[in-house]
C-alpha cells in the first residue's frame, strides 16, 4: 500500500520513518533490512472480534452477564456493524454501556477518506491505538465489491518497488484491527455511503499494507471469523478471500493444511532467482522454485487456482523471454492449476522505475497465453489516489 512518502532522505539503517522513495536498491542506497518480526511495542485493547465464540460467552459470563449476552453482541457487531451501545436497544441500558465499554475499545480512527471513481472507491487512512497508521480500500463494481485490507503497519519485506516496503516494520496487526477495518466496510456499503445503493462486502483481498503470512496467527483468526456464518462472524466465502504473500514458503504450507479454501496469491514479479532477489528480498531465504512449489501443494490440497502476481516494470522484468521461462515454469507444475495477474507498476513517488510500455504488457500477456497459461491484466482502479492498497486496485476475479 502506499503511504506516500514525505521526504527523500535516505533511511537510517532499519529506520522505519516514512518518506524513502523506491530506487534500484544498487542505485545509492544500501537493500532495505528484511524483517522478519516486529519491535516489541505495546499491545492494542483486547476486543470482542479478537475472542472465539466460547470466549465470547466466558467474557460477558466474567462480567455478570447472562450468556445469552454474547449472541446478542455478536449480531450488533457482524450483522448490524455496530458497537454503540445506543444502537443496542434489546439490551438493558446500564448493561449496554457497560458491555460495550469493555468489549468494543476503540482500535481504529479514520483521519483521512480519499474517494476516486465517482466514490465508488474509497481509501480510508486509520490512525491505531498508538498512532500507528495503516489503509484500506474499498472498491465497488457493478456486481461485487472488495475490500483490500492491511494485515501490518509498515511491511519488513523491503521490496523496493512498493511504498509500504520502504516503510520498514512497525508491527503486527492484531485479528481485531484488521477485523475492524472490514467491519467499517460492511458499514458502509450498508448503510448505503457507496453510490449504488445498499450492498454487502462480497470479497476481501489481504493486499494492503504488511505481509499477512509474517502475521499468520492474526491473519488465520481473521480468515476463520470472515467466513464463519452470521452472527459468530461476517459469513464470507472463503473462496473470495485471497491472502496475497511474498512467498514465505513454511507459512504457505501451514495455510494449506487450515482446511478454509482461501485463495492464495504468490507475488512472483520474476520468474529468475537472480532478478526476483532484488524484487522480492524473500527470494534470497525461498527461492522461485521453492515458492512455486509451495503454490502448486496450496492448489493440490484445496483444490483453489493459484493466482501469480507480477507487476511489470519498464526494461526490468517485463522482457518476452522472462514471459516464457514463467510459461514453462508454471507449466512444469502442472496444467490448470494457476493464473497470472500482471499489474501495470504504479510508480511510487520518487522512484526511478515505470510501467512498461503497452505493447511490450500485450507482448508479454500474449507469450503467456501462448503458453496456455489464463492471464488477466489486473486492474489499476485507484491509481488517482495515490495507488489503493499495494497500489493495486481489484482483485481481478477468476471465475
Ligand atoms: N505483502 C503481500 C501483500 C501486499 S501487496 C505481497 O507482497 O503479496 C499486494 C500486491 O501489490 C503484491 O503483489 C505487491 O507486489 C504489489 N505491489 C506493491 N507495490 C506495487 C506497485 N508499486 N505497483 C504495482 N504493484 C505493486
Amino acid at each position: 500500500m502506499t503511504a506516500r512518502p514525505a521526504s527523500t532522505a535516505p533511511p537510517a539503517p532499519g529506520a522505519t520513518d516514512l518518506g524513502v522513495p523506491a530506487v534500484r536498491p544498487s542505485d545509492q542506497t544500501a537493500p532495505m533490512p528484511l524483517q522478519m518480526a516486529p519491535k516489541r511495542r505495546g499491545k492494542p485493547p483486547k476486543h470482542f472480534a479478537d475472542l472465539t465464540s466460547a470466549e465470547r460467552v466466558a467474557s460477558v459470563e466474567a462480567m455478570g452477564e447472562k450468556p445469552f449476552r454474547a449472541k446478542q453482541l455478536a449480531t450488533h457487531y457482524f450483522q448490524h456493524y455496530t458497537s454503540d451501545p445506543e444502537q443496542m436497544t434489546d439490551l438493558p441500558k446500564a448493561t449496554r454501556e457497560a458491555l460495550a465499554t469493555t468489549m468494543f475499545p476503540p482500535l481504529i480512527r479514520p483521519t483521512r477518506r480519499l474517494e476516486a471513481d465517482g466514490g465508488t472507491t474509497v481509501k480510508t487512512l486509520w490512525h491505531l491505538f498508538d498512532d500507528a497508521k495503516v489503509e484500506s480500500v474499498l472498491m465497488r463494481y457493478p456486481n461485487r465489491t472488495t475490500l483490500c485490507v492491511s494485515s501490518q503497519a509498515g511491511c519488513g519485506m523491503a521490496c523496493p518497488f512498493c511504498a509500504t516496503g520502504q516503510l520498514g516494520l512497525t508491527r503486527n496487526l492484531t485479528t481485531a484491527e484488521i477485523l475492524e477495518q472490514v467491519r467499517a466496510a460492511f458499514r458502509s456499503l450498508a448503510s448505503g455511503e457507496i453510490p449504488g445503493g445498499p450492498a454487502r462486502l462480497n470479497n476481501l483481498v489481504f493486499m494492503g499494507m504488511g505481509e499477512p503470512l509474517a502475521n499468520p496467527r492474526a491473519v488465520i483468526e481473521t480468515v476463520k471469523t470472515l467466513v464463519a456464518p452470521e452472527p459468530e462472524g461476517f459469513g464470507m466465502s472463503a473462496r473470495n478471500i485471497t491472502v496475497s504473500t511474498v512467498g514465505l514458503v513454511p507459512a504457505m504450507l501451514k495455510l494449506a493444511d487450515l482446511g478454509i479454501p482461501v485463495t492464495l496469491a504468490l507475488s512472483l514479479h520474476a520468474p529468475d532467482d537472480d532478478l526476483r532477489s532484488e524484487l522480492v528480498p524473500i527470494n534470497t531465504r525461498w527461492s522461485v522454485d521453492e515458492a512455486l512449489d509451495a503454490a502448486r501443494h496450496y492448489f493440490e490440497v484445496t483444490g483453489r487456482r493459484v493466482s501469480i502476481e507480477y507487476a511489470l516494470i519498464k526494461d526490468m522484468n517485463d522482457h518476452g523471454w522472462r514471459a516464457d521461462l514463467l510459461g514453462e515454469k508454471l507449466n512444469a507444475r502442472g496444467r490448470g492449476w494457476v493464473h497470472v495477474n500482471p499489474i501495470p507498476l504504479n510508480p511510487t513517488p520518487g522512484s526511478i522505475w515505470t510501467a512498461s510500455d503497452r505493447a511490450v504488457e500485450d507482448e508479454f500477456v500474449a507469450r503467456l497465453r501462448g503458453h496456455g497459461i489464463p492471464t488477466t491484466i489486473r486492474d489499476t482502479r485507484g491509481s488517482d489516489i495515490d495507488g489503493a492498497c499495494g497500489q493495486l486496485a481489484a482483485e481481478e476475479d477468476d471465475e
